[in-house]
């Protein structure tokens, strides 16, 4: 049996939302991943089981290996279709926000959805949620926004009507946020939601595939190259940093998603604990830092960047040059030596 994590009276105010309106928009965050896609198709097929009239709407594209989950197609992307996504969300009578903590994670689509007359249910597992939403259902303590919809779906005692579509997509982002069960992924609960989830008929080992066997040939190439020209290692920091500029991408035929997950490759080196890898991005330049054990990359992210996240996985922005960016990094490791040098890896 599920633990009940999502309070009584949360789960009786959603449904009674749900209940009320049939225009419904779910959100999720820039540069969407696995979670971020899963969790928002996963409630998107339960509600359309409902009889309801639904839209994704995501800031920007998301990378080619999630676009096999039923319903990619109809996502709308609001850095291509600006007017349509803006018109749903004005005209949304329900809104939920899925897998992001604060509006401005959202990007453009962030002013539409602060002013949309709809009301707003967060449900996240980010740390420090903001509060922009009528009704928040934040839980960090759960490794996925996906798993989240499940529990919300079975608490409205709704399971029936999550159909297989629907329990892919939650597989799908249980499985990436959790590095495919690597990490975060202790929690029996975890393996009595997948037990339910093949009951719907999922074919856990093609979600797999799917996912992780079907990159780009341009991405495979690009993971060479940087692993053998662009990564530095701090042996004192027990730290690695991959840098690349636009130009690499773009000799590297760069498409959105192909540099993801490349910022873990270096926490399998022996003893190296943190992790950076620091791109340039269109008008900006973006930090994505990973940790092993309890290094907080969170506190090094907000530190150093101005970002956030969680211990062992977050971000930051920085606005300036690539080699301002890099030189900030470096800079910033005697700061946290003692921590670096701290943590055992196990
Ligand atoms: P990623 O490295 O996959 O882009 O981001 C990992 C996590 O770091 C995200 O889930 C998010 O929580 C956090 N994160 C990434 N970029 C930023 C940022 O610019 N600001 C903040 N506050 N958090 C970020
Ligand atoms: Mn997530």
């Amino acid at each position: 049996m599920l633990n009940k994590i999502i309070p009584e009276n949360s789960i009786q105010q959603a449904q009674k939302l749900i209940d009320k309106y049939d225009r419904i928009v779910i959100v999720t965050h820039v540069s969407p991943d696995g979670d971020a896609i899963g969790s928002s198709l996963g409630l998107y097929h339960f509600l359309l089981e409902l009889g309801k009239s639904v839209n994704v709407v995501v800031p920007n594209n998301f990378p080619g290996f999630l676009k096999w989950m039923k319903g990619a197609k109809e996502i709308v992307v609001a850095e291509w279709k600006e007017n349509l996504a803006r018109e749903v969300v004005e005209a949304a009578e329900l809104i939920f926000c899925l897998d992001f903590n604060a509006l401005k994670r959202i990007e453009r689509v962030a002013p539409w959805v602060e002013k949309a007359s709809a009301k707003k249910v967060l449900i996240d597992h980010h740390l420090d949620p903001g509060n922009f939403c009528d009704l928040t259902i934040s839980h960090p303590e759960i490794s996925s926004t996906s798993e989240l919809i499940f529990r919300f779906i079975c608490r409205m005692g709704m399971f029936e009507y999550v159909d297989r579509e629907c329990a892919e997509c939650i597989y799908a982002g249980m499985m990436t946020d959790t590095g495919a069960f690597t990490f975060n992924s202790n929690s029996p609960q975890i393996y009595y939601i997948i037990s339910e989830l093949l009951e719907k008929g999922i074919d856990k080992d093609r979600i797999y595939d799917k996912v992780y066997n079907h990159y780009t040939e341009s991405r495979i190439r690009l993971q060479g190259y940087i692993l053998y020209e662009k990564m530095k290692v701090f042996e004192e920091y027990n730290t690695a940093l991959i840098t690349l500029s636009a130009e690499e991408q773009k000799r590297f035929d760069g498409r959105k998603g192909d540099t993801e997950g490349f910022v873990n490759i270096p926490t399998s080196i022996d003893k190296v604990i943190f992790s950076a890898f620091i791109r340039e991005d269109e008008n900006m330049i973006k930090i994505s830092l990973r940790s092993k054990g309890n290094f907080p990359t969170n506190q090094f992210a907000s530190t150093i960047f101005n970002g956030g996240g969680h211990l062992n996985a977050s971000g930051g922005e920085y606005y300036g040059t690539l080699e301002e960016a890099v030189a900030l990094f470096e800079n910033a490791l005697p700061q946290f030596k003692g921590q670096l040098q701290e943590t055992v890896k196990a």
